[in-house]
């Protein structure tokens, strides 16, 4: 059986694994040997597929908490607040961003300069890489830890750090395997939900939308009609969901189908100036179908769903002046308040992101487990999910680095106080 030594081994190739051990060679130096072990036949297969290709890598913002949920979303403001941040770590590797309504991209605009500027650094420092390499047990063996592959194989290490991501886009090598392996250590995993992902309504509300995309405040809430969370941006319609980036910033607050969503599509004007709206247009397209009437207002194909919602049941080329005073204030309701029960969410398949993860409570301010010392936590797997637009990322390559110093540290015998 082959066994390799290690001070510092990496569990997962992926975004904060690539961070970590590209730090654990620069800051622990040439003697510190780092092994990054990966199930996929190659490194970063999902930094490829972020920002449709194009990698939002980082945030102008990712440094506020308020962009993170989660029992770690404080602590990983206090280490982003730390981190050179996104656009400084990728210029020390070569790669120039750009900002795009604060939204961090490679200046190439294409996701494989950053996969590329990662994999090249760890090739250059010699760090050795283990691909096809799916890890599935750690135990204690005297002073190293075990990392039991797939294979056969056996890695020793003094220090481990787990970046093996969550259980999204499962097609991309992440399907949670590790979750059990945690469990098996001692550590709890907080309730793990999709999270950055499309949410299902019933599809009869959404005839005649698919594709067309619509501006709206979106609010999140429980039956009993209290808010959970809300977002401004585009709402995209399918035949089956609501997506666009402010449904799925809600996506992770979903429990268990007991929740709805509300649209409200002029989130700038008060009810009752939609009540003036609605009348203006009353009295202008007084002749026109009712079809015709809010077209100057919102998409053509959305109009005939706002009346149905509304129980306006005239056919849609009844004309206007037909509608009564109740009609125009339920059409005046939807405007404001057109709700849509959830289903569920699209699921893991379709997740960009895991909410849920380990607890703060199980790890120490340096992202080292409270309860095995010398496992290190980063990325996806810690109980922290950022909103769409590069915060993820942003966690991952600064957990990554943090993870990695903390074990250089530990492995040198340093107190990082001195
Ligand atoms: C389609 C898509 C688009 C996205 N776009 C963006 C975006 O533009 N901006 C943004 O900020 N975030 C984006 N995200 C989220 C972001 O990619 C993740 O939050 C981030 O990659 C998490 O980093 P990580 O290192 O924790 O995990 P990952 O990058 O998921 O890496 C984990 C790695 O561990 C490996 N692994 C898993 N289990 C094992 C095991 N047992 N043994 C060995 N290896 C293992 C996996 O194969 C994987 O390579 C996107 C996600 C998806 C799915």
């Amino acid at each position: 059986m082959q066994q390799n030594i290690a001070q510092i081994a990496i569990i997962g190739g992926g975004a904060s694994g690539l961070a970590a051990a590209i730090e654990a060679k620069q800051y622990g130096g040439n003697d510190c040997h780092v092994i990054i072990i990966e199930k996929n036949a190659r490194l970063g297969k999902k930094i490829l597929a972020t920002g449709n290709g194009r990698c939002n890598l980082g945030n102008i913002q990712e440094k506020q908490q308020s962009h993170y949920i989660g029992s770690c979303a404080e602590l990983a403001a206090e280490l982003l607040g730390k981190f050179e941040g996104s656009e400084a770590f990728f210029k020390s590797l070569g790669v120039i961003c750009k900002a795009d309504s604060g939204r961090l991209y490679p200046y190439s605009n294409h996701a494989a300069s950053v996969l590329d500027a990662l994999r090249f650094q760890v090739q250059e420092l010699q760090i050795q890489v283990l691909t096809d390499s799916l890890a599935n047990a750690i135990t204690k063996e005297s002073h190293y830890w075990k990392i039991s592959l797939q294979n056969g194989e056996e890695i020793l290490s003094e220090k481990v750090i787990v970046a093996c991501g969550g259980k999204s886009a499962p097609a991309m090598g992440t399907d949670g395997n590790f979750y059990s392996v945690l469990k098996k250590m001692g550590h709890n995993i907080t309730q793990i939900a999709p999270a950055l992902c499309p949410v299902y309504t019933e599809s009869s509300l959404l005839k005649g939308l698919k594709g067309i995309r619509t501006l709206a405040k979106v609010t999140l809430f429980k039956k009993t009609g209290e808010v959970v969370a809300d977002d401004c941006g585009e709402v995209q319609f399918t035949d089956k969901a609501l997506s666009g980036i402010c449904v799925f910033n809600l996506a992770a607050f979903i429990v268990k189908n007991e929740t709805y969503i509300s649209l409200d599509l002029l989130p700038h004007l008060k009810k009752y100036e939609v009540d003036d709206l609605l009348w203006s247009l009353y009295s202008m397209r007084s002749n026109w179908s009712i079809a015709d009437m809010l077209s100057g207002v919102f998409h053509k194909k959305m109009c005939p769903a706002i009346f149905e919602s509304s129980g306006i049941s005239d056919s849609m080329t009844a004309p206007v002046y037909s509608l009564t005073p109740d009609d125009m204030n339920n059409i005046s309701e939807t405007i404001k308040d057109w709700r849509f029960p959830i289903i569920g969410t699209a699921g893991w398949n379709n997740a960009q992101a895991t909410s849920g993860g380990i607890h703060r409570s199980e790890i120490t301010e340096d992202l080292e487990s409270a309860l095995c010392p010398g496992i290190y936590f980063s990325g996806e797997i810690l109980d922290v999910t950022g909103e769409c637009g590069g915060y993820n990322l942003a966690w991952a390559w600064c957990s990554g680095m943090c993870a990695a110093r903390s074990a250089v540290d530990n492995l040198k015998g340093c107190d990082k106080n001195d």
